[in-house]
């Protein structure tokens, strides 16, 4: 049989850091440790292959050796002389998994319940300014009748005997003490006279609870907030929840960055003359002066209108686009003000469609 690298099994590269190591093992440890997967030699296999190949790599000398014998390195066909044998996981490999592992060997004991997703959806204004809001979460959590007893309210609930109160039987797996949930009270640890008849005597049944979830000030759509202990609840306690955020679009606003973009109307008149605009912003109206002579197109820059950088400081600008809105309807007496107009016009005022209609000229002499 032959042995996948070590660096193909993390997953890193040669190059890893010792931090690239710790997180490539801490995720394969999470999802293959046995205590998460009983009954599951695939992942017993993987588990040990990660746990293995993790106990080399860390070890600078180790490494060294591997990188350069590879697998011959350690006790293999004309290696030996170093004495290690990196299959043992009897002495130091408990201190590795201790260190990384110590959540989820705490946890594994008693499996926890499964974590949730769901979707917040929250105004354009909500994730810009950052808002506090009620989402409610439909989970396996304690049951409201025996309060998780398990027992009829009133009834007398001992602890199961098979587990001694503790839920989960332990047994030696390989190289490892190992726990599963005992059958007999289902991880419950406990045994009723009557058993609740809400929740079967599982101390657990489907609720809807509503929970605060912090919306923070700057946030884009898809970022995900964690709730720990906000899942479904199982035997070893509750799992996670993990709220994604989707932010509605606006029906003025776009975003960019921390920057807040518009695009704002105007007559002809009032981009010939000048006036001065309510402009609408995150925070209410503000007076915005359009000075005489405003083309269409151009960008002004209100301060400190934007949106609050996420997890920083300062905040964006808002962007406003004056765009001069052409009158699709007009009345006989516009009809003629404007014919006049035109008149009096000519192009000669028209600095950019003079030089336009200049441009034009050269391209076709
Ligand atoms: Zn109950
Ligand atoms: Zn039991």
């Amino acid at each position: 049989m032959s042995k996948r690298d070590y660096y193909e099994i993390l997953g890193v590269t040669r190059e890893a850091t010792d931090a690239d190591l710790k997180k490539a093992y801490r995720e394969l440890a999470r999802k293959y440790h046995p205590d998460r997967n009983p009954d599951d030699a695939e992942a017993e296999d993987r588990f040990k292959e990660a746990s293995e190949a993790f106990r080399v790599l860390s070890d600078a000398e180790q490494r060294k050796r591997y990188d350069r014998f590879g697998h011959q390195a350690f006790g293999g066909p004309g290696g030996g002389g170093g004495g290690f044998d990196p299959s043992d996981f009897t002495g130091g490999i408990g201190d590795v998994l201790e260190g990384i592992l110590g959540d989820v060997l705490r946890r594994g004991r008693k499996r926890p319940g499964r974590d949730l997703e769901v979707e917040l959806r929250v105004s354009f204004e909500e994730a810009a300014l950052g808002a506090e809001k009620a989402l409610a979460v439909t989970r396996p959590q304690t049951c409201d009748r025996c309060s998780g007893t398990t027992g009829e309210p009133g009834t007398t609930v001992r602890a199961c005997t098979a587990c001694e109160g503790r839920g989960e039987v332990r047994f030696q797996r390989g190289f490892f003490a190992a726990s599963r949930t005992c059958a007999t009270c289902g991880g419950t640890g406990k045994r009723p006279e009557v058993p609740c008849t809400k929740c079967q005597g599982t101390g657990v049944c489907e609720g809807t609870t509503e929970v605060q979830v912090r919306v923070p000030p700057g946030v884009e759509d898809g970022a995900t907030r964690t709730l720990r202990g906000g899942g479904e609840l199982g035997p070893g306690g509750p799992g996670d929840l993990h709220v994604r955020i989707r932010v509605d679009e606006h029906p003025l606003f776009e975003r960019r960055g921390a920057d807040v973009l518009c695009t704002v109307p105007v007559t002809f008149p009032q981009a010939v003359l000048g006036t001065t605009l309510d402009i609408p912003t995150l925070e209410g109206k503000v007076q915005m002066k359009l000075p005489p002579g405003t083309q269409s197109g151009k960008v002004f820059r209100l301060r400190g209108k934007g949106i609050s950088a996420y997890g920083g400081v300062g905040k964006g600008d808002q962007l406003v686009t004056v765009m001069i809105e052409v009158p699709e309807k007009i009345t006989r007496e516009q009809r003629r003000l404007i014919e006049a107009l035109a008149a009096e016009m000519g192009t000669d005022t028209l600095p950019q469609r003079a030089s336009f209609l200049d441009k034009l000229k050269g391209l076709f002499d």
